[in-house]
Protein backbone atom coordinates (compact mmCIF):
# COMPACT_ATOMS: atom_id res chain seq x y z
CA UNK A 1 0.00 0.00 0.00
CA UNK A 2 3.28 1.97 0.37
CA UNK A 3 2.98 5.87 1.82
CA UNK A 4 3.82 8.41 4.26
CA UNK A 5 3.12 7.50 8.24
CA UNK A 6 1.14 10.07 9.23
CA UNK A 7 -0.05 11.36 12.97
CA UNK A 8 -1.95 13.90 14.62
CA UNK A 9 -4.44 14.68 17.30
CA UNK A 10 -7.80 13.34 16.67
CA UNK A 11 -9.59 14.75 19.38
CA UNK A 12 -10.61 18.13 20.00
CA UNK A 13 -7.13 19.90 20.84
CA UNK A 14 -8.70 21.24 24.07
CA UNK A 15 -8.93 19.89 27.88
CA UNK A 16 -10.72 16.71 28.16
CA UNK A 17 -11.21 13.46 29.64
CA UNK A 18 -9.29 11.58 27.30
CA UNK A 19 -7.20 12.48 24.28
CA UNK A 20 -6.64 10.64 20.98
CA UNK A 21 -3.08 10.88 18.75
CA UNK A 22 -3.60 8.73 15.39
CA UNK A 23 -1.04 7.16 13.69
CA UNK A 24 -1.74 5.08 10.27
CA UNK A 25 0.80 4.21 7.59
CA UNK A 26 3.69 1.26 6.82
CA UNK A 27 6.11 2.52 10.01
CA UNK A 28 2.94 3.07 12.69
CA UNK A 29 4.38 -0.30 14.33
CA UNK A 30 7.98 0.70 14.66
CA UNK A 31 6.85 3.62 15.80
CA UNK A 32 5.57 2.41 18.07
CA UNK A 33 7.51 0.28 19.51
CA UNK A 34 10.11 2.75 20.13
CA UNK A 35 7.96 4.64 22.20
CA UNK A 36 5.80 2.52 24.30
CA UNK A 37 6.45 0.76 27.40
CA UNK A 38 4.06 -2.21 28.73
CA UNK A 39 3.99 -2.31 32.88
CA UNK A 40 5.57 -5.37 32.84
CA UNK A 41 8.71 -4.41 30.80
CA UNK A 42 9.57 -4.36 27.16
CA UNK A 43 6.75 -6.21 25.40
CA UNK A 44 6.45 -4.71 21.21
CA UNK A 45 3.09 -4.64 20.23
CA UNK A 46 4.31 -5.25 16.73
CA UNK A 47 4.22 -8.96 18.01
CA UNK A 48 0.07 -8.48 19.44
CA UNK A 49 -2.82 -9.73 17.78
CA UNK A 50 -4.29 -6.70 15.35
CA UNK A 51 -7.34 -4.98 17.07
CA UNK A 52 -6.45 -5.57 20.87
CA UNK A 53 -5.76 -3.01 23.18
CA UNK A 54 -2.86 -2.59 25.44
CA UNK A 55 -2.04 -0.44 28.83
CA UNK A 56 1.18 1.59 29.27
CA UNK A 57 3.55 4.15 29.10
CA UNK A 58 4.63 6.41 26.27
CA UNK A 59 8.18 7.53 26.88
CA UNK A 60 10.36 9.86 25.22
CA UNK A 61 14.03 8.72 25.98
CA UNK A 62 13.30 6.90 29.30
CA UNK A 63 11.24 10.21 30.41
CA UNK A 64 7.94 8.92 30.90
CA UNK A 65 5.08 11.30 29.04
CA UNK A 66 1.69 9.70 29.86
CA UNK A 67 -0.13 6.71 31.30
CA UNK A 68 -1.94 5.15 27.98
CA UNK A 69 -3.61 2.44 26.30
CA UNK A 70 -2.72 1.95 23.04
CA UNK A 71 -5.18 0.31 19.91
CA UNK A 72 -3.59 -1.51 17.57
CA UNK A 73 -4.97 -2.66 14.07
CA UNK A 74 -3.06 -4.14 11.08
CA UNK A 75 -4.37 -2.93 7.42
CA UNK A 76 -6.48 -3.58 5.31
CA UNK A 77 -9.05 -3.85 7.83
CA UNK A 78 -9.12 0.01 9.39
CA UNK A 79 -10.07 3.26 8.23
CA UNK A 80 -7.65 3.98 6.06
CA UNK A 81 -7.13 0.90 5.31
CA UNK A 82 -3.41 0.72 6.92
CA UNK A 83 -1.55 -0.33 10.05
CA UNK A 84 -3.25 1.69 12.41
CA UNK A 85 -2.09 2.96 15.98
CA UNK A 86 -4.40 4.60 18.19
CA UNK A 87 -2.81 6.35 21.22
CA UNK A 88 -5.76 7.05 24.40
CA UNK A 89 -3.98 9.60 26.65
CA UNK A 90 -4.74 11.47 29.24
CA UNK A 91 -6.88 14.87 27.66
CA UNK A 92 -4.28 17.60 28.38
CA UNK A 93 -3.51 19.47 25.82
CA UNK A 94 0.04 19.31 27.31
CA UNK A 95 -0.17 15.58 27.15
CA UNK A 96 -1.55 15.34 23.47
CA UNK A 97 1.09 17.39 22.11
CA UNK A 98 4.21 16.25 24.06
CA UNK A 99 2.90 12.42 22.76
CA UNK A 100 2.46 14.04 19.01
CA UNK A 101 5.98 15.55 19.37
CA UNK A 102 7.16 11.68 20.22
CA UNK A 103 5.59 10.03 17.43
CA UNK A 104 6.36 12.72 15.29
CA UNK A 105 10.17 12.23 16.51
CA UNK A 106 10.13 8.65 16.41
CA UNK A 107 9.64 8.41 12.43
CA UNK A 108 5.94 9.90 11.59
CA UNK A 109 5.13 13.02 9.96
CA UNK A 110 2.27 15.78 11.05
CA UNK A 111 -0.70 14.70 9.21
CA UNK A 112 -2.57 17.41 6.74
CA UNK A 113 -5.83 18.10 7.71
CA UNK A 114 -7.88 15.09 5.97
CA UNK A 115 -5.66 12.67 5.28
CA UNK A 116 -6.23 9.75 7.20
CA UNK A 117 -9.84 9.75 5.41
CA UNK A 118 -7.72 10.83 1.92
CA UNK A 119 -5.88 7.80 2.70
CA UNK A 120 -9.25 6.18 3.49
CA UNK A 121 -10.25 7.37 0.05
CA UNK A 122 -6.87 6.91 -1.87
CA UNK A 123 -6.48 3.07 -0.87
CA UNK A 124 -10.22 2.33 -1.99
CA UNK A 125 -12.22 1.96 1.06
CA UNK A 126 -14.52 4.57 0.74
CA UNK A 127 -15.37 6.60 -1.98
CA UNK A 128 -15.26 11.00 -2.70
CA UNK A 129 -18.96 10.51 -2.08
CA UNK A 130 -18.21 8.93 1.39
CA UNK A 131 -15.42 10.80 2.29
CA UNK A 132 -17.45 14.12 2.35
CA UNK A 133 -19.97 12.29 4.18
CA UNK A 134 -17.32 11.72 7.24
CA UNK A 135 -17.14 15.51 7.89
CA UNK A 136 -21.35 15.66 7.46
CA UNK A 137 -21.36 12.93 10.21
CA UNK A 138 -19.03 15.39 12.12
CA UNK A 139 -20.70 18.94 11.48
CA UNK A 140 -23.92 17.62 11.91
CA UNK A 141 -26.45 19.94 13.20
CA UNK A 142 -29.21 18.10 14.45
CA UNK A 143 -30.11 14.22 14.59
CA UNK A 144 -32.07 14.22 11.09
CA UNK A 145 -28.70 15.88 9.44
CA UNK A 146 -26.63 13.24 11.38
CA UNK A 147 -28.91 10.12 10.03
CA UNK A 148 -28.49 11.18 6.32
CA UNK A 149 -25.01 11.46 6.67
CA UNK A 150 -24.74 8.46 8.18
CA UNK A 151 -26.50 6.79 5.53
CA UNK A 152 -24.33 8.55 2.87
CA UNK A 153 -21.36 7.35 5.01
CA UNK A 154 -22.66 3.86 4.18
CA UNK A 155 -22.60 4.41 0.44
CA UNK A 156 -26.23 5.23 -0.24
CA UNK A 157 -25.52 8.07 -3.10
CA UNK A 158 -22.08 6.07 -3.95
CA UNK A 159 -24.40 3.24 -4.66
CA UNK A 160 -26.88 4.82 -7.10
CA UNK A 161 -24.06 7.13 -8.78
CA UNK A 162 -22.55 4.05 -9.55
CA UNK A 163 -25.63 1.83 -11.11
CA UNK A 164 -25.67 4.51 -13.24
CA UNK A 165 -22.45 5.15 -14.22
CA UNK A 166 -22.22 1.17 -15.12
CA UNK A 167 -24.74 1.48 -17.67
CA UNK A 168 -23.65 4.32 -19.35
CA UNK A 169 -20.23 2.53 -19.73
CA UNK A 170 -21.89 -0.44 -20.84
CA UNK A 171 -23.58 1.65 -24.19
CA UNK A 172 -19.95 3.83 -24.25
CA UNK A 173 -18.60 0.58 -24.90
CA UNK A 174 -21.02 -0.91 -26.88
CA UNK A 175 -20.88 1.96 -29.53
CA UNK A 176 -16.96 1.90 -29.48
CA UNK A 177 -16.93 -1.90 -29.67
CA UNK A 178 -19.21 -1.19 -33.31
CA UNK A 179 -16.75 1.33 -34.36
CA UNK A 180 -13.89 -1.02 -34.42
CA UNK A 181 -15.38 -4.01 -35.57
CA UNK A 182 -18.34 -2.80 -37.52
CA UNK A 183 -18.11 -6.17 -39.25
CA UNK A 184 -19.24 -8.48 -36.25
CA UNK A 185 -20.88 -6.31 -34.26
CA UNK A 186 -23.79 -3.28 -35.46
CA UNK A 187 -25.08 0.13 -33.67
CA UNK A 188 -27.22 0.55 -36.13
CA UNK A 189 -30.45 1.46 -34.25
CA UNK A 190 -28.70 1.21 -30.80
CA UNK A 191 -29.75 5.02 -30.09
CA UNK A 192 -33.48 4.34 -30.56
CA UNK A 193 -32.77 0.68 -28.12
CA UNK A 194 -31.37 2.93 -25.07
CA UNK A 195 -34.10 6.00 -25.43
CA UNK A 196 -36.38 4.73 -23.01
CA UNK A 197 -33.38 4.00 -20.47
CA UNK A 198 -31.35 7.37 -20.88
CA UNK A 199 -34.72 8.96 -20.12
CA UNK A 200 -34.97 6.51 -16.85
CA UNK A 201 -31.67 7.76 -15.78
CA UNK A 202 -32.47 11.71 -16.61
CA UNK A 203 -35.72 10.72 -14.59
CA UNK A 204 -33.59 9.45 -11.62
CA UNK A 205 -30.72 12.32 -11.75
CA UNK A 206 -33.67 15.05 -11.84
CA UNK A 207 -35.12 13.09 -8.73
CA UNK A 208 -31.71 13.36 -6.91
CA UNK A 209 -31.35 17.33 -8.26
CA UNK A 210 -35.09 17.62 -6.64
CA UNK A 211 -33.83 16.23 -2.97
CA UNK A 212 -31.36 18.83 -2.75
CA UNK A 213 -33.84 21.85 -1.58
CA UNK A 214 -34.45 19.44 1.32
CA UNK A 215 -30.80 18.84 2.07
CA UNK A 216 -29.62 21.84 2.46
CA UNK A 217 -32.29 22.55 5.36
CA UNK A 218 -31.58 19.76 6.69
CA UNK A 219 -27.83 20.12 6.49
CA UNK A 220 -28.01 23.72 7.57
CA UNK A 221 -31.04 24.43 9.01
CA UNK A 222 -34.66 26.01 8.38
CA UNK A 223 -33.86 30.06 7.42
CA UNK A 224 -36.38 31.11 9.50
CA UNK A 225 -37.77 34.95 9.40
CA UNK A 226 -40.19 36.37 12.12
CA UNK A 227 -42.31 39.00 10.79
CA UNK A 228 -45.42 40.70 12.63
CA UNK A 229 -47.22 44.01 13.71
CA UNK A 230 -45.48 45.54 16.66
CA UNK A 231 -45.97 44.15 20.13
CA UNK A 232 -47.81 41.05 17.91
CA UNK A 233 -45.31 39.16 20.08
CA UNK A 234 -42.36 38.40 17.88
CA UNK A 235 -39.72 38.84 20.40
CA UNK A 236 -41.43 36.94 22.96
CA UNK A 237 -41.78 34.36 20.02
CA UNK A 238 -38.28 34.58 19.69
CA UNK A 239 -37.25 34.34 23.19
CA UNK A 240 -39.15 31.18 24.05
CA UNK A 241 -37.79 29.55 21.15
CA UNK A 242 -34.75 30.21 22.58
CA UNK A 243 -35.55 29.62 26.10
CA UNK A 244 -36.87 26.25 25.70
CA UNK A 245 -35.05 23.59 27.61
CA UNK A 246 -34.42 21.69 24.47
CA UNK A 247 -32.99 24.42 22.65
CA UNK A 248 -29.41 24.72 21.90
CA UNK A 249 -28.85 28.43 21.08
CA UNK A 250 -25.83 29.69 19.35
CA UNK A 251 -25.24 33.44 18.89
CA UNK A 252 -23.33 34.56 15.70
CA UNK A 253 -23.09 38.77 15.43
CA UNK A 254 -22.39 40.06 12.06
CA UNK A 255 -20.27 42.69 10.93
CA UNK A 256 -23.79 44.80 11.94
CA UNK A 257 -25.83 44.16 14.24
CA UNK A 258 -29.08 43.41 11.51
CA UNK A 259 -27.27 40.14 10.12
CA UNK A 260 -26.93 39.03 13.62
CA UNK A 261 -28.03 35.50 13.58
CA UNK A 262 -29.59 32.19 15.56
CA UNK A 263 -29.51 29.11 15.17
CA UNK A 264 -31.93 27.40 17.13
CA UNK A 265 -32.60 23.21 17.67
CA UNK A 266 -35.86 22.63 18.62
CA UNK A 267 -36.42 18.60 19.23
CA UNK A 268 -34.07 17.82 16.09
CA UNK A 269 -35.04 20.14 13.63
CA UNK A 270 -32.69 23.31 13.40
CA UNK A 271 -34.02 26.91 12.46
CA UNK A 272 -31.62 29.75 11.46
CA UNK A 273 -33.56 32.37 12.95
CA UNK A 274 -32.06 35.61 10.61
CA UNK A 275 -32.55 39.46 11.37
CA UNK A 276 -33.00 38.46 15.00
CA UNK A 277 -31.25 41.94 15.88
CA UNK A 278 -34.00 43.77 13.80
CA UNK A 279 -36.72 42.09 15.81
CA UNK A 280 -35.41 43.07 19.10
CA UNK A 281 -33.84 46.41 18.69
CA UNK A 282 -34.99 48.47 16.45
CA UNK A 283 -37.71 51.29 17.39
CA UNK A 284 -38.28 52.24 13.47
CA UNK A 285 -42.01 51.30 12.69
CA UNK A 286 -41.43 49.81 9.35
CA UNK A 287 -39.16 47.53 10.84
CA UNK A 288 -41.34 46.85 13.78
CA UNK A 289 -43.71 45.45 11.25
CA UNK A 290 -40.90 43.16 9.50
CA UNK A 291 -40.89 44.37 6.09
CA UNK A 292 -37.76 46.67 5.89
CA UNK A 293 -34.54 44.85 6.59
CA UNK A 294 -37.01 41.63 6.48
CA UNK A 295 -37.81 41.66 2.94
CA UNK A 296 -34.26 40.83 1.65
CA UNK A 297 -34.08 38.01 4.45
CA UNK A 298 -37.34 36.71 2.57
CA UNK A 299 -35.64 36.32 -0.61
CA UNK A 300 -33.41 34.19 0.66
CA UNK A 301 -35.81 32.49 3.62
CA UNK A 302 -37.19 28.72 3.80
CA UNK A 303 -39.90 29.77 6.33
CA UNK A 304 -41.28 33.19 7.85
CA UNK A 305 -43.31 32.68 10.97
CA UNK A 306 -45.91 35.54 10.93
CA UNK A 307 -47.28 36.64 13.99
CA UNK A 308 -50.45 37.67 15.00
CA UNK A 309 -51.92 39.03 18.40
CA UNK A 310 -54.91 37.84 18.76
CA UNK A 311 -56.59 40.07 20.71
CA UNK A 312 -56.33 42.98 18.54
CA UNK A 313 -58.10 43.12 15.60
CA UNK A 314 -56.40 42.74 11.62
CA UNK A 315 -55.64 46.15 9.91
CA UNK A 316 -53.66 47.03 6.56
CA UNK A 317 -50.33 46.21 7.83
CA UNK A 318 -51.50 42.69 8.38
CA UNK A 319 -53.16 42.87 4.80
CA UNK A 320 -49.38 44.28 3.75
CA UNK A 321 -47.48 41.07 5.47
CA UNK A 322 -49.82 38.77 3.99
CA UNK A 323 -48.98 39.79 0.67
CA UNK A 324 -45.31 39.68 1.23
CA UNK A 325 -45.63 36.34 2.19
CA UNK A 326 -47.69 35.01 -0.88
CA UNK A 327 -44.23 33.32 -2.48
CA UNK A 328 -43.33 31.67 0.80
CA UNK A 329 -43.86 28.86 3.05
CA UNK A 330 -45.32 30.46 6.15
CA UNK A 331 -46.77 29.94 9.17
CA UNK A 332 -49.28 31.52 11.02
CA UNK A 333 -48.92 32.29 14.63
CA UNK A 334 -52.13 33.16 16.40
CA UNK A 335 -50.48 34.79 19.39
CA UNK A 336 -51.75 35.57 22.75
CA UNK A 337 -54.45 32.71 23.04
CA UNK A 338 -54.87 33.24 26.96
CA UNK A 339 -56.10 36.67 26.26
CA UNK A 340 -60.16 37.21 25.01
CA UNK A 341 -59.89 36.32 21.45
CA UNK A 342 -60.79 39.50 18.83
CA UNK A 343 -59.15 37.87 15.45
CA UNK A 344 -60.01 34.42 15.24
CA UNK A 345 -58.57 31.68 12.89
CA UNK A 346 -61.45 32.32 10.32
CA UNK A 347 -60.77 35.92 9.97
CA UNK A 348 -56.84 35.23 9.12
CA UNK A 349 -57.81 33.06 6.89
CA UNK A 350 -60.22 35.08 5.61
CA UNK A 351 -57.82 38.19 4.72
CA UNK A 352 -55.24 35.66 3.63
CA UNK A 353 -57.06 34.49 0.74
CA UNK A 354 -58.53 38.01 -0.03
CA UNK A 355 -55.12 38.89 -0.15
CA UNK A 356 -54.33 36.33 -2.21
CA UNK A 357 -56.99 36.35 -4.76
CA UNK A 358 -56.28 40.09 -5.60
CA UNK A 359 -53.15 39.81 -6.11
CA UNK A 360 -53.87 36.58 -8.46
CA UNK A 361 -56.43 38.65 -10.37
CA UNK A 362 -53.49 41.58 -11.27
CA UNK A 363 -51.06 38.36 -11.58
CA UNK A 364 -48.70 40.27 -8.61
CA UNK A 365 -48.26 43.58 -10.50
CA UNK A 366 -50.52 45.30 -8.49
CA UNK A 367 -50.03 48.61 -6.65
CA UNK A 368 -52.13 49.02 -4.10
CA UNK A 369 -52.26 52.12 -1.40
CA UNK A 370 -51.54 50.03 1.81
CA UNK A 371 -48.79 48.75 0.48
CA UNK A 372 -45.68 50.42 2.24
CA UNK A 373 -43.05 52.14 -0.43
CA UNK A 374 -40.81 48.75 -1.04
CA UNK A 375 -43.50 46.82 -1.67
CA UNK A 376 -44.42 48.81 -4.65
CA UNK A 377 -40.84 48.93 -5.75
CA UNK A 378 -40.30 45.57 -5.74
CA UNK A 379 -43.12 44.93 -7.74
CA UNK A 380 -42.33 47.25 -10.23
CA UNK A 381 -39.21 46.09 -10.72
CA UNK A 382 -39.59 42.22 -12.33
CA UNK A 383 -42.76 41.76 -12.68
CA UNK A 384 -41.36 38.55 -14.11
CA UNK A 385 -40.42 37.20 -11.41
CA UNK A 386 -43.71 37.94 -9.37
CA UNK A 387 -45.43 36.40 -12.01
CA UNK A 388 -43.71 32.83 -11.12
CA UNK A 389 -43.56 33.46 -8.15
CA UNK A 390 -47.95 34.42 -8.03
CA UNK A 391 -47.85 30.73 -9.59
CA UNK A 392 -46.26 29.04 -7.15
CA UNK A 393 -48.36 30.54 -4.13
CA UNK A 394 -51.28 29.23 -5.63
CA UNK A 395 -49.89 25.82 -3.80
CA UNK A 396 -49.22 27.16 -1.04
CA UNK A 397 -51.08 26.70 2.39
CA UNK A 398 -50.64 28.66 5.39
CA UNK A 399 -51.04 26.63 8.66
CA UNK A 400 -52.45 28.68 11.21
CA UNK A 401 -51.87 27.64 15.05
CA UNK A 402 -52.73 29.13 18.25
CA UNK A 403 -50.07 29.90 20.88
CA UNK A 404 -49.47 31.58 23.80
CA UNK A 405 -45.65 33.16 23.98
CA UNK A 406 -46.19 34.26 27.81
CA UNK A 407 -47.54 30.46 28.47
CA UNK A 408 -46.01 28.60 26.28
CA UNK A 409 -48.54 26.51 25.02
CA UNK A 410 -48.79 25.46 21.45
CA UNK A 411 -45.05 25.46 20.56
CA UNK A 412 -44.92 21.67 20.51
CA UNK A 413 -47.79 22.51 17.66
CA UNK A 414 -44.93 24.32 15.85
CA UNK A 415 -42.74 21.45 16.09
CA UNK A 416 -44.82 19.03 14.67
CA UNK A 417 -46.16 21.32 12.22
CA UNK A 418 -42.18 22.25 10.83
CA UNK A 419 -41.53 18.62 10.53
CA UNK A 420 -44.57 18.14 8.26
CA UNK A 421 -43.69 20.71 5.65
CA UNK A 422 -39.58 20.61 6.10
CA UNK A 423 -39.50 16.73 6.15
CA UNK A 424 -42.45 15.04 4.84
CA UNK A 425 -41.42 11.51 6.80
CA UNK A 426 -39.36 10.48 4.25
CA UNK A 427 -35.68 11.47 6.65
CA UNK A 428 -36.63 8.58 8.95
CA UNK A 429 -36.26 6.41 5.89
CA UNK A 430 -32.87 5.35 5.64
CA UNK A 431 -32.53 4.27 2.34
CA UNK A 432 -33.80 7.88 1.15
CA UNK A 433 -30.64 9.39 -0.75
CA UNK A 434 -30.98 12.43 -0.36
CA UNK A 435 -28.69 15.37 -1.69
CA UNK A 436 -26.92 17.25 0.65
CA UNK A 437 -23.51 18.26 -0.74
CA UNK A 438 -23.91 21.19 -3.44
CA UNK A 439 -20.70 19.91 -5.10
CA UNK A 440 -23.11 16.74 -5.97
CA UNK A 441 -25.98 18.67 -7.03
CA UNK A 442 -24.31 20.95 -9.67
CA UNK A 443 -22.45 17.37 -10.65
CA UNK A 444 -25.76 16.31 -11.21
CA UNK A 445 -26.86 19.05 -12.96
CA UNK A 446 -24.40 18.56 -15.74
CA UNK A 447 -24.76 14.86 -16.13
CA UNK A 448 -28.88 15.64 -16.84
CA UNK A 449 -27.65 18.34 -19.47
CA UNK A 450 -25.24 15.95 -21.24
CA UNK A 451 -28.17 13.25 -20.86
CA UNK A 452 -30.67 15.96 -22.48
CA UNK A 453 -27.94 16.28 -25.52
CA UNK A 454 -28.02 12.47 -25.69
CA UNK A 455 -31.69 12.36 -26.30
CA UNK A 456 -31.70 15.01 -28.58
CA UNK A 457 -29.24 13.59 -30.97
CA UNK A 458 -30.98 10.56 -30.19
CA UNK A 459 -34.51 11.92 -31.54
CA UNK A 460 -32.54 14.18 -34.34
CA UNK A 461 -31.25 10.39 -35.80
CA UNK A 462 -27.74 11.41 -35.86
CA UNK A 463 -25.36 8.01 -35.89
CA UNK A 464 -24.18 6.24 -32.90
CA UNK A 465 -20.71 7.52 -32.36
CA UNK A 466 -22.34 10.67 -31.93
CA UNK A 467 -24.21 10.17 -28.90
CA UNK A 468 -20.36 8.58 -27.07
CA UNK A 469 -19.42 12.21 -26.22
CA UNK A 470 -22.34 13.03 -24.28
CA UNK A 471 -22.15 9.83 -22.47
CA UNK A 472 -19.06 10.26 -21.67
CA UNK A 473 -19.89 13.67 -20.22
CA UNK A 474 -22.56 12.55 -17.95
CA UNK A 475 -20.18 9.17 -16.76
CA UNK A 476 -17.71 12.21 -16.10
CA UNK A 477 -19.92 14.17 -14.12
CA UNK A 478 -21.42 11.06 -12.05
CA UNK A 479 -17.36 9.80 -11.63
CA UNK A 480 -16.89 13.05 -10.06
CA UNK A 481 -19.36 12.70 -7.37
CA UNK A 482 -17.32 9.61 -6.11
CA UNK A 483 -14.23 10.57 -7.00
CA UNK A 484 -13.49 8.05 -10.03
CA UNK A 485 -12.59 10.78 -12.32
CA UNK A 486 -11.92 13.34 -10.14
CA UNK A 487 -8.60 15.57 -10.70
CA UNK A 488 -6.01 15.49 -7.54
CA UNK A 489 -6.60 19.13 -7.65
CA UNK A 490 -10.54 18.64 -6.70
CA UNK A 491 -9.29 15.82 -4.59
CA UNK A 492 -6.99 18.20 -2.25
CA UNK A 493 -9.74 20.85 -2.24
CA UNK A 494 -12.32 18.83 -1.13
CA UNK A 495 -10.12 17.43 2.09
CA UNK A 496 -8.31 20.52 2.15
CA UNK A 497 -11.78 21.49 3.85
CA UNK A 498 -11.52 18.70 6.63
CA UNK A 499 -10.44 19.31 10.42
CA UNK A 500 -7.00 18.02 11.69
CA UNK A 501 -6.45 14.60 12.89
CA UNK A 502 -10.00 13.02 10.68
P1 LIG B 1 -42.96 42.50 19.29
O1 LIG B 1 -43.01 43.98 19.20
O2 LIG B 1 -43.76 41.89 18.19
O3 LIG B 1 -41.57 41.94 19.36
O4 LIG B 1 -43.74 42.09 20.61
P2 LIG B 1 -43.18 41.68 22.06
O5 LIG B 1 -42.70 40.30 22.06
O6 LIG B 1 -42.27 42.74 22.53
O7 LIG B 1 -44.52 41.66 22.91
C1 LIG B 1 -45.31 42.82 23.07
C2 LIG B 1 -46.08 42.70 24.36
O8 LIG B 1 -46.99 41.60 24.29
C3 LIG B 1 -45.20 42.43 25.58
O9 LIG B 1 -45.70 43.16 26.66
C4 LIG B 1 -45.38 40.94 25.83
O10 LIG B 1 -45.20 40.59 27.16
C5 LIG B 1 -46.80 40.71 25.40
N1 LIG B 1 -47.03 39.35 24.95
C6 LIG B 1 -46.31 38.65 24.06
N2 LIG B 1 -46.82 37.41 23.91
C7 LIG B 1 -47.90 37.32 24.72
C8 LIG B 1 -48.87 36.30 24.99
O11 LIG B 1 -48.84 35.18 24.47
N3 LIG B 1 -49.85 36.60 25.86
C9 LIG B 1 -49.95 37.82 26.46
N4 LIG B 1 -50.94 38.02 27.30
N5 LIG B 1 -49.04 38.79 26.24
C10 LIG B 1 -48.04 38.57 25.38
Amino acid sequence: MGGDTIAAISSAAADSGIGIVRISGPDSFAVIDRIYRSKSGNRKLSGEKSHTIHYGYIEDEGDVIDEVLVMIMRGPGTFTAEDTVEIDCHGGVCAMKRILETVIKNGARLAQPGEFTKKAFLNGRIDLSQAEAVMDVIQAKNEYALKNSVSQLKGSIRKEISELRERLLYHIAYIEAALDDPEHISSDGYGEEIAGEISQMREKILHLISTADNGRILKEGIRTVIVGRPNAGKSSVLNKLLGEERAIVTEIAGTTRDTLEETINLNGITLIITDTAGIRETENIVEKIGIGKAREKLEDADLVLYVVDSSEQLNENDAAIVRMLRTKKAIVLLNKSDRKTVTTREMIEELIRNENGAAKEKNGSRCSGALPKEENESSEKSPEKQEIKSSRREETEYPVLSISALKGTGIDLLEDKLKEMFYQGKISLNDEVCITNMRHKELLMEAKESLDRVWESITLGMPEDFLTIDLMGACRALGDITGETSSEEVVNEIFGKFCLGK
